[in-house]
């Protein structure tokens, strides 16, 4: 058992480095790139392809594992993320009543992990994450402990709904979509297939909750009350909240 947490921790250290590098891949291939430029471990800074674990920072740094090119080192900010994730998936192996529903629920942690990540970066959510994502909560509904497909579709309505009806209130209240936008809202979608039904209003709230208590943060941080925050990030802490307690 602990062993098995142990194992899941590495894994999500792991994953922690496909996400930060997944996300620069999502928002490059939206702007520039063609599509179907390949998704090989390489340099951020030069493109150089290197070894796997070199991408892993709390494996390079530590171990100086710099760009053969250009001399490149991964941050501590990505070391801060993969610890993040390594935690999240040992607390969700540690809860989840069979590694089936322990992987799923490591699956919707990761895309709300990279939904995040691009939030900050770019103020984007892009619908090459929550889209075919949204399909795979789906699909996993079916898994062994899932929600089942009419909880799963019934809540990726909700969750459009509700935020769909937020984002409307953001336009009639401040006469502009970017408080809210329409990227927050294609995530609640996809919090609510993966959740299902009878979490989705729950999610929601506990994001409203982070998202509140954090623009109250930043204004005691002296940041202007004009200044916008990204919405994803909130959304996803609260998802990730609900996923854990329920
Ligand atoms: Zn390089």
């Amino acid at each position: 058992m602990e062993l098995a947490v142990v194992a899941w921790f590495a894994l999500g250290v792991f994953a922690g480095s496909v996400a930060y590098r997944l996300a620069d891949y999502l928002l490059e291939r939206r702007s520039a790139d063609p599509p179907g430029a390949s998704f090989t471990p390489r340099c951020p800074r030069c493109g150089a392809t290197r070894r796997l674990l070199a991408n892993v920072a709390t494996i390079a740094r530590p171990l100086r594992q710099r760009c053969r090119e250009c001399g490149f080192l991964p941050g501590f900010d990505q070391i801060a993320w993969e610890i993040g994730v390594g935690v999240a998936f040992a607390i969700l192996a540690a809860i989840a009543p069979t590694a089936v529903e322990a992987a799923w629920a490591a699956i919707v942690t990761l895309t709300l992990v990279v939904a995040t990540l691009t939030d900050l970066r770019a103020r984007i959510i892009p619908n090459a994450l929550t889209f075919p994502m949204s399909a795979a909560a789906m699909v996993a509904s079916f898994l062994p402990g899932g929600v089942g497909i009419v909880a799963a579709a019934l809540g990726g309505a909700m969750g459009f709904g509700l935020a769909m009806g937020i984002w409307l209130l953001g336009r009639l209240l401040y006469r502009r979509g970017d408080v809210f936008g329409l990227g927050d809202v294609k995530l609640a979608m996809f919090i609510g297939a993966a959740l299902g039904s009878q979490d989705v209003v729950r999610a929601l709230v506990y994001g409203i909750l982070a998202g509140g208590a954090s623009a109250v943060a930043l204004l005691f941080l002296g940041r202007s009350r004009k200044t916008t925050m990204p919405y994803g990030p909130a959304m996803a802490l609260g998802a990730f909240a609900a996923l854990v307690t329920r």
